[in-house]
Formats: structure tokens, sequence, C-alpha cells
């Protein structure tokens, strides 16, 4: 980091670097500003967004519907507690209930990892001490039980001992996902798209194995869509797009409040009525302020002109970084709608996003030599042809 560089405030760093825990590694930028799909430093230069806080301001920054539901909650009620009933956290969970299948419930919390937490608590509660099966690759968050489903060694090694009864499977070997669902399973845990890890979809015989799997064995089929849901792949849920496969349970985050912290567990079928009062809670989950703001989004989000844009638009990228692809300039394009990843022919993706940022475009690394793109939802063809112009010149 530099402090010359642009955007960043003189003692900014020298604040943070005094105060703050250092598990962070940052761009040298600070943005202070944000309209649509651009963002502005603080010396007002203008970015292109094309991470959207990753994968969470998929309205674009401050959407006007959704700043206006958040100031009229604020200065009515932000907060009493689930000690009370509160009518917005009860609207959004039928508009989300309805949207997955009638019967189902939902649970709100404050963030993705929260949200896996309670689906794992749900799914043991359920079957009494039984394992969670996960794929290799996946990322399911930070806190202990999320991070004992999420089998990486950089991130679990220095906090072992991971919770027990986790089992990793390759991400796409149906024999060895055979191999570990059985009688003592209470949940398959996957991610449609494994975002984290560089943006792999999961194929359609994995999903379709992990289905059928759940199905003899009376587990239950946990989709995380925390950040391949709420609209990024051109339809509200991502498993929505496979073929028959339909999960138990979704959990979800990120884009669901814009940018106010929430997660969500949406259960159907009996898993809806496994948490009985005291099972689980959250001091700020589901609060009217953030769910007035996830009410906005949803408006916003759940619209099939918005989503068949995002179908347009992520093919119109995919179709550029295939070429790209084609002229040896990459070498595997993956993912589908607005989340894709791309890996270069060398370990230079941090060069790459650090030339974006330089040139006024905010892109992503998931790893040395993977690129993620996960722009706001109302990006246009002029700013898919922007930064693939960009990735013309810097490839
Ligand atoms: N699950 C998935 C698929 C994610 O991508 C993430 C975050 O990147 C999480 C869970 C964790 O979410 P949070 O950072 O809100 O705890």
């Amino acid at each position: 980091m530099s402090e010359v560089a642009a955007g960043l405030r003189t003692g900014l760093l020298e604040l943070e670097q005094r105060f703050l825990m250092r598990n962070y590694s940052r761009q040298a930028v600070e943005f202070v500003r944000g309209e649509g799909v651009t963002l502005f430093d603080s010396e007002g230069n203008a970015y292109l967004d094309f991470l959207a806080g990753i994968g969470v301001c998929n309205t674009g920054h401050c959407h006007p519907q959704v700043v206006e539901a958040i100031r009229e909650q604020a200065g009515r009620l932000i907060h009493t507690s689930n000690l009370f009933h509160i009518e917005q956290q009860a609207r959004l969970a039928q508009r989300l209930a309805d949207g997955f299948e009638p019967g189902a419930r939902a649970f709100f919390c404050n963030s993705g990892a929260e949200a896996n937490e309670a689906a794992i608590k749900l799914a043991r509660k359920r079957r009494r001490r039984g394992e969670i099966v996960m794929l290799e690759g996946a990322f399911h968050g930070r806190t202990l039980g999320a991070l004992s489903a999420t089998p990486q060694e950089s991130k679990q090694e220095a906090f072992a001992p991971m919770v027990e009864g986790f089992v990793a499977v390759p991400r796409s070997d149906v024999a060895a996902l055979e191999a570990a669902v059985s009688e003592r399973t209470a949940a398959v845990l996957l991610e449609p798209i494994q975002g984290e890890t560089g943006v792999w979809p999961i194929s359609e015989p994995m999903l379709e194995a992990a289905r059928g799997l759940c199905d003899r064995t009376g587990a239950l089929l946990v989709f995380d869509e925390v950040q391949c849901g709420m609209g990024r792949t051109g339809v509200l849920w991502a498993s929505a797009q496979t073929s028959t496969v339909r999960p138990d349970v979704i959990t979800a985050a990120k884009a669901l409040a814009s940018g106010l912290p929430i997660g969500a567990v949406i259960a159907g079928g009996e898993a809806a009525d496994v948490f009985e009062p005291g099972d689980h809670g959250s001091t700020f989950g589901g609060g009217p302020l953030v769910c007035a703001a996830a009410l906005a989004t949803l408006d916003v989000l759940d619209d099939e002109q918005l989503l068949s844009r995002v179908r347009v638009l992520g093919d119109r990228l995919r179709v550029g970084l295939e070429a790209m692809a084609a002229a040896g300039r990459l070498i595997d394009v993956r993912g589908r709608g607005l989340i894709i990843g791309a890996d270069l022919p060398d370990p230079r993706a941090a060069e790459v996003v650090t030339d974006a940022l330089a040139q006024g475009i905010v892109l992503n690394a998931t790893g040395p030599a993977t690129l993620r793109f996960l722009p706001p939802l109302v990006i246009d063809e002029a700013d898919v042809d922007r930064v693939l112009d960009f990735l013309g010149t810097a490839l």
C-alpha cells in the first residue's frame, strides 16, 4: 500500500495501522460516495465498480428506493429486539418463503457465516449429532462452525481444532459424495456456484447426486446462496436455474439488504419447523431497519426485466472473456449471469487488479491467477465493454 495513492486521505493509513487489527490487506483507496455502478474516492475520482462490495451492492450503490426505505424506517424505529413482534421481519419472511415453497419459513441473522451456522444447527438438531458433508473449494464463512465447513487449510490451520463432524469431498466427484453421505449425515451443504475460490459452478450430476443421496438418507440439502443468490445469475436464486434439483434449505446474506448486514435461512418442509423457542437467536437479526432495506432490495431485484438484463449482460461479458481465452490470453472462463471467474495463464491477477484501479475500474482477484467479476446488477453494455477493453490491453 502506498500513501501517495490517489484517493487515500492523509493520516488515514496511520490511524488504521495504529488502531485496527491487521486482518485485512486493502487496496490503497478510500471510497466516500457511491451512485449506481460508480464509486468516488476522497479526491473525487470516479471508478466503475465491478466488485459491488463483494457481491453485496446488487442494486447498485445507494439505490434511491433502498435509500428511501432506510431513511423512512430509521426516522421511525431502528431496533427493538426479537422479544417483540416486528412487522417488517414477518413481511420479509413471507416474501422469501413464498418465493421458495409453500409452508417455508425464514430465520434472520446478520451475515452469511451466521446464516450457515444457523443452517448447520438446524440440520444437526433435526438429525441429532449428524455430520455435515461439504465440497472442497467451498467457502461458507469465518465463524467456527462455518469455518469447519470451509475446507481450506490456509483459513482453518491457525484456528484448529475445527468443529468435529465435517466431511469434505472433491467438488465434482459423485462417487466420493456417495461414499460420504450416509444415515449419519445431517446435511449436504454446498454453494451452487462456489464464489470465493474462483467461481466454480457445481455440475448438474453432482447436484442431482446430492439431491438423490439426501432423499435416500433423510439428510437436508442446504444451498449456500450467500454469493450466487439475489439475482446474481439472472434469476433470484441460482438453484432455480438447475434442472430439477431443489434444496430443502437456502442460506442468503450479502445482497439481501443492499449493504446493511443481514443473513437469512429459508427452510421448507419439516426443516421449517425444527427450531423451537430458545434453540437459536440473534439480538440484531431481522430488525426493522435491515428488513425494510431488504424489502426494498427485493422490490428492485425480483423483477424479470432486470433479471433478464443480468443474463444478457453476463453473456456479453462471458463471450468477450471467452474470445480472450480463444486468443490464449486467458485459460479458463467460468460462471453464470454476473458471477464470472477467469484464469490467467500467469499469476498476475493482483497486478491486473492494481492496474485496473489506477484506470478507474474496481476488479477483484480470488487467487494469484484468477480474476472474479461481480458487478452491481444495474450495469449496462458500455460498462461491460469498458472492462473488456481494459482487459484486452492489460492482458
Ligand atoms: N457463504 C458464501 C458463499 C460466501 O461467499 C460468503 C462470503 O463471502 C459467506 C458465506 C460468508 O458471509 P459473511 O462474510 O457475510 O459472513
